[in-house]
């Protein structure tokens, strides 16, 4: 079969590939710990479900479905008492996830060629995307020592000829949250360019200690016409499989995705849409997220203790979503058990393989010194996987 060059050119997701090999492992009945999962291991709270199964039994069983209006304002008045972003219901597109959001966003703006300014370690779908859009992601490099944050002068080097700056904060995988200055001194930057800017805040309910989200769009009046912002159900409401997104921003760059929507899903699923309406509108939802939070931030806090703890690996404390990014690169060049350790896949198939711990090497993000840890997982099992990554370093 001849596939197209396109589909070539793209590799599979690293992330759902462990995934999916660790749940494989699990089913044969080997006790892996898995730390691969981007999602909340908590349930959906149970208002956001009754309301899903009340649009079921009402017949809301159509394309357009009944909530679709109610849901765009409720989004739109969240956006506004949140976020202090004021936008219309018509400057809003509800998706399949987040990752349909990026990917006919991609679509609707990148011609063959176009350049895309990707901060690096990134999440694995963004250049992927870019490539399948015909575009160039070019990415933008961050270390730890530097807070794995990017400058608004990376931002200006970088800027001719590019079409669109992907942000992402807090941000898979880092951990890592730019603070309210960080971000205006990067919006400056950007209004000295003809830069676009789709901004990611799926994780922005998910901070931790000092930090604090911030809606990028709203750091200058000259943001809104050319910034998008990406949100979803996913990681807030633990609403992974419900798949349900959503991206605000300029008309014209909505009316385009809207356009190739049209041609693709229709519309995301008719009683998800009323779940997703009482995620944003019953005040259960919200407190079921505080309290999802808490938990969280405690975990965080263990897991990065924990991974410090252990010779040769150096964690940044996460602020934000639910991931651990330590650098590991000490370990290479040592054999463990009967892997020769020279990266961070070796690394990851030597915890996989010797220690039955599936976490996800960095080089899928970009950054090869480093593995993923995603915290969404209880205490116990933190605890039971990090022992073993403990006794495997020794
Ligand atoms: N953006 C980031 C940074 C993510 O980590 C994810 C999911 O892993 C998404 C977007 C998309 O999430 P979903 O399509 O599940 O809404």
């Amino acid at each position: 079969m001849m596939l197209s060059k396109r589909v070539q050119s793209v590799s599979p997701s690293a992330t759902i590939a462990i995934t999916t090999r660790a749940k494989q492992l699990q089913a044969e009945g080997v006790d892996v710990v898995s730390f691969a999962a981007g999602e909340p291991d908590f349930d959906t709270p149970k208002c956001i479900k009754e309301a899903a199964k009340a649009a079921l039994d009402a017949g809301d069983t159509k394309y357009n479905p009944r909530s679709a209006r109610a849901l765009l304002e409720a989004i739109a008045a969240k956006l506004r008492s949140e976020n202090g972003l004021k936008v219309a219901p018509e400057q809003i597109v509800v998706t399949f996830g987040g990752k349909q959001a990026f990917y006919d966003t991609f679509q609707a703006t990148i011609d063959p060629g176009d350049k895309v300014l990707i901060p690096a370690p990134y999440w694995v779908s963004y250049p992927e995307m870019v490539k399948l859009a015909g575009g160039e992601p070019v990415f933008l490099a961050t270390t730890a020592a530097g807070g794995f944050k990017i400058t608004p002068q990376q931002v200006l080097d970088a800027a001719d000829g590019a079409k669109a700056l992907v942000l992402n904060s807090p941000s898979n995988p880092t951990g890592v949250t730019y603070t309210r200055d960080e971000l205006h001194a990067i919006a400056r930057a950007v209004l000295k360019t003809d830069l676009i800017v789709l901004s990611d805040e799926i994780y922005e309910n998910l901070t931790y200690g000092d930090a604090e989200p911030t809606c990028f769009a709203t750091l200058d009046a000259a943001l809104p016409e050319r910034t998008l912002t990406i949100n979803g159900l996913a990681k807030t409401f633990a609403m992974t499989g419900w798949r349900l997104g959503w991206a605000a921003g300029p008309s014209e760059l909505i009316a385009a995705i809207r356009k190739i929507m049209s041609h693709e899903t229709t519309n995301p699923v008719s009683f998800v849409q009323a779940g997703a309406l009482a995620a944003y509108t019953d005040p259960r939802a919200a407190e079921a997220v505080v309290e999802m939070r808490k938990e969280f931030e405690r975990r965080s806090l263990h897991m990065a203790e924990r991974l410090n703890a252990i010779d040769g690996v150096e964690a940044l404390q996460p602020t934000g979503a639910f991931y651990c990014f330590p650098d590991v690169s000490a370990h290479y060049g040592r054999t463990i058990g009967d892997v020769a350790v020279g990266d961070s896949l070796s690394f990851a198939a030597a915890a996989l393989d010797q220690a039955n711990v599936a976490l996800v090497p960095g080089v899928a993000f970009g950054e090869d010194r480093c593995v993923r840890l995603s915290f969404a997982t209880g205490m116990e099992q933190i605890d039971k996987g990090i022992d073993r990554l403990a006794a495997l370093l020794k």
